[in-house]
């Protein structure tokens, strides 16, 4: 495999992530949240920008695109039905298609419910997914721009990868996700064991990014709204997914 990706810190909680084809030196960063520390990567790795990957127009995820195109005059990627919003765009994708990046194979899903436009970027031969602002460690983002019907059925597009597909989330949100998550899922097994090593990262300082498909279905109350335990927590029963989902969601902006 000729696939590698580097991760680090920008901003606040964000994470840069530059993925780079050694055998055709191509580097990609997905988003752009802080020009310094992804100028700073670049150098450390030796590597050259050649793409930028957008997943949505959040300035904490595209506000670095034009200074990182002017240095580094690099090809930047995003959402066709949102491109009047991404700045510097000059590839414009659409659900389902599949582009080439060196040796790689990259599938566009699109995920709307954070924002309308949003995308993530899935390389099914290495098993790795970006996945923006849509899912995160025991947690999913916020609802700016869709309706809990559209941003459930986008966690279920990223559900249907395989379980060991390793996602990369853009925050660093675990901690709270996990506390949340406690509260209305506590008769979880798995989750409280998660919870407990999450508490043990964080206090190293380490990243609780990646996690996977599977222990994010096993684990994070927003893909589990079948849960009878955290059906009988919200105090809702039945089959209505969307319900039970759009009440977690609710919870956590009020967490
Ligand atoms: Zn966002």
């Amino acid at each position: 495999m000729s696939i590698e990706v580097h991760m680090f810190g920008c901003l606040n909680d964000n994470y840069g992530f530059l993925l780079h084809d050694t055998q055709h030196n191509l580097t990609a960063s997905i988003d752009t949240p802080e020009v310094e520390p992804i100028n700073a990567a670049l150098e450390e790795k030796g590597w050259t920008l050649t793409h930028i990957f957008n997943t949505h127009h959040h300035f904490d995820h595209a506000g670095g695109n034009e200074a990182l195109k002017a240095r580094w005059h690099c090809t930047v990627v995003g959402a066709a039905i949102d491109a009047q919003r991404i700045p510097g765009i000059d590839v414009e994708v659409s659900d389902g298609e599949i582009f080439q990046f060196g040796s790689s194979r990259v599938q566009v899903l699109e995920v709307p419910g954070h924002t309308s436009g949003h995308i993530a970027y899935y390389l099914p031969d290495e098993k790795i997914a970006f996945v923006g602002d849509t899912l995160f460690a025991l947690g999913c983002g916020r609802l700016f721009e869709g309706s809990p019907q559209q941003m459930w059925q986008s966690l279920g597009k990223l559900m249907a990868l395989p379980d060991d597909t390793v996602v990369y989330c853009a925050h660093e949100y675990t901690a709270s996700n996990a506390a949340f998550a406690m509260t209305v899922e506590p008769d979880n097994a798995a989750l409280r064991q998660r919870a407990e090593e999450i508490t043990e990262l964080r206090a190293a300082g380490r990243p609780t990014v990646p996690t996977t498909i599977g222990l994010e279905k096993a684990t994070n109350p927003f893909l589990r709204p079948a849960s009878k335990d955290l059906q009988r927590t919200l105090g809702l029963t039945g089959d209505d997914l969307v319900a039970v989902f759009a009440e977690t969601r609710r919870r956590k902006d009020h967490f």
